[in-house]
């Protein structure tokens, strides 16, 4: 089956994307991926997405998305691209059970932060655990928090969450930083951020009612003791990695693994437009990832019209 425009994946960029390339009466067909709406449905509040005064939830916010783009009767299909071919016209996409053709392809496979793995963890993401600090700081008035990492993420995410925090301790697995100079100077200049160096995080444990954060379990590498740090907060700042690796050696990418673009959303392959988090590794954010979903539809349907 052919099909004017494919987007793969459905965080805010893929919906937006979905919403314009609909409207533009090009049909799309989405894949949600892996984890449908992306990284916005393991957040609580989102209270810097514009229009919702009150804040709104991140699946719900998704939710929302979803019901729009469908609105204008894109095709939203479970399930997730395994295999791309960029090298010939149309493109052609498997979805693990059959082929799609496409004229044009919207890549908006996001990224995924990373996460230490450990007990405790998944269970209170959302809860006391976030991987992102600028999404969530604000709901850490006046309290503890750690931030886990060594690289400029931890840094920075440290930085921003003193201006709520009363106290932000810097877990780091070794002595040496990632960071860079300025960044790592500028946390060890802030007052309210102290360092706990050549430490793990083992688990993460929760109050009786087993719903919130209460204490990080902490191991010394050197001394293999083992301690408690009580905190209301932790920060899981070890770093993200885009979801590229499908398109290994068909699309060029950073050496992170980004995706390259170029003139807006255009990748290395003419007719293959990347919006999101998959080629943003600065930003980062569901307001930006909308707006490169935007770009990335009339980027794909001005494309299109060309072709003709
Ligand atoms: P990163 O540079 O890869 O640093 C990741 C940090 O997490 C490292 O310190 C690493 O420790 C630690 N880590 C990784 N896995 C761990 C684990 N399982 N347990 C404990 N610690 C773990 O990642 P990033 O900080 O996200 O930065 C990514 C890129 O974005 C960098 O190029 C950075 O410069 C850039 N960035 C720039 C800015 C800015 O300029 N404003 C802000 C943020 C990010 P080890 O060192 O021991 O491996």
């Amino acid at each position: 089956m052919s099909h004017k425009v494919v987007i793969i994946g459905s965080g805010p960029a893929g919906y937006t994307a979905a919403l314009y390339t609909s409207r533009a009466d090009l049909a799309p067909v989405l894949y949600e991926g892996l984890q449908p709406g992306g990284q916005l449905t393991i957040t609580t509040d989102v209270e810097n997405f514009p229009g919702f005064p009150e804040g709104v939830i991140g699946p719900d916010l998704m939710e929302r998305m979803k019901s729009q783009a469908a609105r204008f009767g894109t095709d939203i299909r479970q399930g997730y691209i395994q295999k791309v071919d960029f090298s010939k016209r149309p493109f052609v996409l498997n979805d693990g059970k059959e082929d799609l053709e496409a004229d044009a392809v919207i890549v908006s496979t996001g990224a995924t932060a990373k996460l230490l793995g450990i007990p405790g963890e998944d269970h209170l993401m959302g809860y006391g655990v976030s991987a992102c600090a600028t999404c969530d700081a604000a709901f850490f008035r006046d309290v503890h928090v750690a931030v886990i990492g060594g690289g400029d993420s931890a840094m920075e995410e440290a930085n921003y969450l003193t201006k709520f925090a009363s106290k932000v301790t810097i877990i780091h697995r070794r002595e040496e930083f990632r960071a860079s100079q300025i960044m790592l100077k500028r946390a060890q200049d802030n007052e309210k951020i102290e360092f706990v160096l050549n430490t793990v995080v083992d688990e993460m444990l929760t109050h009786d009612d087993k719903r919130r954060l209460r204490a990080l379990k902490l191991r010394n590498t050197q001394s293999d003791e083992v301690s408690e740090m009580p905190v209301d907060g932790a920060f899981v700042a070890i770093g993200h990695k885009p979801n590229t690796e499908m398109f290994a050696g068909q699309l060029d990418m950073h050496d992170t693994g980004y995706l390259k673009v170029h003139d807006g959303t255009h990748t290395s392959v003419e007719g293959v437009f990347a919006a999101g988090d998959v080629a943003d590794a600065e930003y980062r954010q569901a307001i930006t990832a909308a707006g490169t979903g935007c770009m990335a539809a009339l980027d794909a349907e001005r494309w299109l019209a060309e072709q003709e």
